[in-house]
C-alpha cells in the first residue's frame, strides 16, 4: 500500500464525518444550544469575531490545547501558515503526524515555532528502510512516530521490534491508529485488515518498552472496553477519542463512565498529575483538517459535561498530560 492511500485514508474517519454533516449542524450536535448564546455574546465584544464569526465564539478554550492526531496536508498549499494562524487563535499546540517526505519543512517549522508544532514521523512500518528513516527522524529533532496504521503484520509482531527499540531508547511517544479503519478502494483489492490494529497489541508494545509512551487512536473503536483496561494497567498508554465515537455515541456518552470506571477507587497505578480519575487516560486529539478542530474541541467538552469530568482533569485531557510528556514550552 503506497504512502497517498495511507495518508488519505488515515484522514478519512473523521473527516469523512466532517463532510457528510453541515459543520454547523455538526457544532450543534456536538456542544447544544448554551454554548452558541454565549458564543454570541463573544462575537459582539471580540473585534475578531467578524473576521472569524462562530468559530472564535463558540470553541474559544479556556486553557492550552495539546491536539495529538494533526496530520500533516501534503496536498494543501499555506497548510503550515493556516496551521499556525489557528495554533494562535485556540492556544493549541499540534502534534504534528508528517510523511517522510516532508521531514525537513516540519523539522524547520518546529524550530522557529516550538510551542504551535510538535513534529511526528508518519512511517511505513513495513518499509524496508524503516529504522533507517526512524533513525533520520531522530536526528532532525522529532519527538515521535505516528500515526502508524495499514500495517502488514498486527502491531505486536517481533518483525516491528526494531522500530519500538529506538522509540523505547529516544523515549518517544508513538501513535498507533486502533480499531474499524476506512475502505478507500472498493474495485480493487487490498491487504488491509483493521485486526492487526487492534487495542490489545498495544499492551505487550507498552510493558516490552517501558520508555515508550503508547497513543492509541479512536480508543479502539469499537473495543473502547480493551483499550480502557489496558490505560488502567498501564501507566505509559493512553488513547485519543477522534474519529466517529464521539458522533456515534452523542446521545449515551454517559456510558463512557461505565468504561472509565475505576475513578473512585484510587488506583495504584502512577498518572499524570496523580489524578484519580480514569479519564485521565485520555488526551485530546482531532484527526479533522484544520476547519473541523473546534468541533472536536467541541465534541470532548460535551463528554467532559455528561461524564460529570473535574476541571483539573478536562484540563489534562485537552493539553496538560501531554504538555508534560512532551516537555512543551510554556
Ligand atoms: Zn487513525
Amino acid at each position: 500500500m503506497g504512502r497517498q492511500l495511507s495518508y488519505s485514508a488515515a484522514v478519512g474517519e473523521g473527516a469523512k464525518i466532517e463532510k457528510q454533516l453541515s459543520r454547523r449542524a455538526f457544532l450543534g450536535r456536538a456542544s447544544g444550544a448554551a454554548v452558541s448564546t454565549s458564543a454570541q455574546r463573544l462575537v459582539e465584544l471580540s473585534p475578531l469575531g467578524t473576521v472569524f464569526p462562530a468559530e472564535i465564539a463558540a470553541d474559544k478554550p479556556a486553557g492550552r490545547i495539546v491536539d495529538m492526531h494533526v496530520h500533516f496536508d501534503e496536498k494543501k498549499p499555506g497548510f503550515l501558515d493556516e496551521l499556525l494562524t489557528l495554533a494562535d487563535r485556540m492556544n493549541l499546540t499540534a502534534c504534528l503526524l508528517t510523511p517522510f517526505a516532508q521531514r525537513r519543512v516540519v523539522a524547520d517549522a518546529a524550530k522557529q515555532h516550538p510551542r504551535q508544532i510538535v513534529p511526528f514521523g508518519f512511517i511505513d512500518m513495513d518499509a524496508p528502510d524503516v529504522v533507517r528513516q526512524v533513525e533520520e527522524l531522530h536526528s532532525l529533532g522529532f519527538r515521535g512516530l505516528g500515526e502508524l496504521e495499514f500495517v502488514k503484520k498486527p502491531y505486536n509482531d517481533p518483525s516491528y521490534f526494531p522500530v519500538y527499540e529506538l522509540a523505547n531508547r529516544y523515549g518517544w511517544l508513538v501513535l498507533f491508529h486502533t480499531g474499524i479503519v476506512l475502505r478507500k478502494n472498493f474495485d480493487e483489492p487490498e491487504d488491509v485488515a483493521s485486526g492487526r490494529m487492534r487495542p490489545i497489541y498495544l499492551e505487550e508494545i507498552a510493558r516490552r518498552f517501558p520508555k515508550i509512551t503508547v497513543v492509541g487512536a479512536h480508543c479502539g473503536n469499537p473495543e473502547y472496553e480493551w483499550a480502557a483496561e489496558i490505560a488502567r494497567w498501564n501507566p505509559n498508554v493512553f488513547f485519543d477519542l477522534s474519529g466517529s465515537t464521539l458522533t456515534k455515541m452523542r446521545g449515551r456518552l454517559a456510558d463512557f463512565q461505565r468504561i472509565f470506571w475505576w475513578s473512585a477507587l484510587n488506583w495504584s497505578v502512577k498518572t499524570p498529575d496523580n489524578d484519580p480519575n480514569a479519564f485521565i487516560k485520555l488526551v485530546f486529539g482531532s484527526d479533522t483538517d484544520l476547519s473541523g478542530v473546534e468541533s472536536v474541541v467541541s465534541q470532548y467538552r460535551a463528554l467532559f459535561d455528561a461524564c460529570d469530568i473535574p476541571e483539573r482533569t478536562r484540563k489534562m485531557i485537552m493539553g496538560g498530560t501531554l504538555t508534560k510528556l512532551l516537555g512543551l514550552p510554556e
